[in-house]
């Protein structure tokens, strides 16, 4: 496995192997779990070659402190990956990506505003930004975006086409722990007892998928059911609880049955939590 920080350097190993060899390309931000080793594994299964880039974007955190806290293990991260086999490990600093006199953005106008974009603002400006420049420096054929972030996996297949970028987009199912826990780097920061409180998000999503199930099944009784069962986690504080179209992120004014996004977001203590299912 070879770890290369600079553009120049893993543009010139990849450019030998590209014409013989598929790529497929995953990125991360490192605090590696099994969500993003899943991803790997599934780039792994697809192409000849993977390459993993670990990179805490500054220009995708709306909140100074999120991005100073946000949680730091490239030695654990780097086992992890050569466990996997992964090829290239791309560990730009943050100099390298966004040289003195850097301006340029990618905004895209829809899928940015409601959801994480609305209370997070200019945050996916920052994603589009990275991983566009991402693409141009790896030039994969394939890249791999887990679902747990839904939001950022449409608006990446969004850019794509409308850029018309030569890489395919897989979306990788979301991978929860044993008891549900959505797999997050940020679950790194939560205190025993906030670990604890953090189940409420897939405790009441799973209220979410029960109550779609009855035939009376509407969108009030969703959103009921997800309320009262974070009644029994006081120290969730809901960011967002909304119902959207699972391809179009439109907002929905009636329940449609598999193809309704219930996306949760939440602060836990100072920890902010994101979770999501389709019902
Ligand atoms: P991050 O390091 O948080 O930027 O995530 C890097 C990639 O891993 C993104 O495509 C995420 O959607 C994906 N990812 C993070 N957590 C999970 C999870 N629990 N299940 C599946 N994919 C995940």
């Amino acid at each position: 496995m070879q770890v290369i920080s600079s553009v120049k350097r893993l543009q010139a190993q990849l450019q030998k192997l590209k014409t013989k060899k598929t790529i497929a390309f995953v990125p991360t931000m490192g605090g590696l779990h099994d969500g993003h080793l899943s991803l790997v594994r599934l780039a792994k299964k697809k192409a000849d070659v993977v390459v993993v880039s670990i990179f805490v974007n500054p220009t995708q955190f709306d909140q100074a402190k999120d991005f100073q806290t946000y949680p730091i293990t490239i030695q654990n991260d780097l086992k992890l990956l050569k466990k996997e086999n992964v090829d290239f490990v791309f560990t730009p600093k943050a100099k390298e990506m966004y040289p003195e006199g850097f301006q340029t953005k990618v905004i895209l106008s829809e899928l940015t505003q409601g959801l994480c974009g609305f209370t997070r603002p200019g945050h996916f400006d920052g994603v589009a930004t990275v991983v566009l420049k991402l693409f141009n420096i790896v030039q994969p054929h394939m890249a791999v975006f887990g679902k747990k972030d839904y939001q950022q996996l449409l608006l990446i297949k969004r850019m794509v086409k409308d850029l018309n970028l030569p890489v395919q987009i897989l979306g990788a199912p979301l991978k929860r722990e044993k008891d549900g826990l959505a797999m997050s780097s940020r679950n790194l920061r939560l205190s025993k007892p906030q670990r604890q409180q953090a189940l409420g998000l897939s405790r009441s999503l799973k209220k979410a998928k029960e109550a779609s199930q009855k035939p009376s099944a509407t969108l009030v009784k969703i959103q009921r059911a997800v309320l009262k069962e974070l009644q029994s986690f006081p120290k969730v504080k809901i960011d967002y609880l909304e119902f959207r179209h699972k391809d179009t992120l439109q907002k929905l004014k009636a329940y449609q049955k598999g193809k309704t996004l219930v996306a949760l977001a939440t602060f836990v203590g100072p920890v902010r939590l994101i979770d999501n299912i389709i019902v």
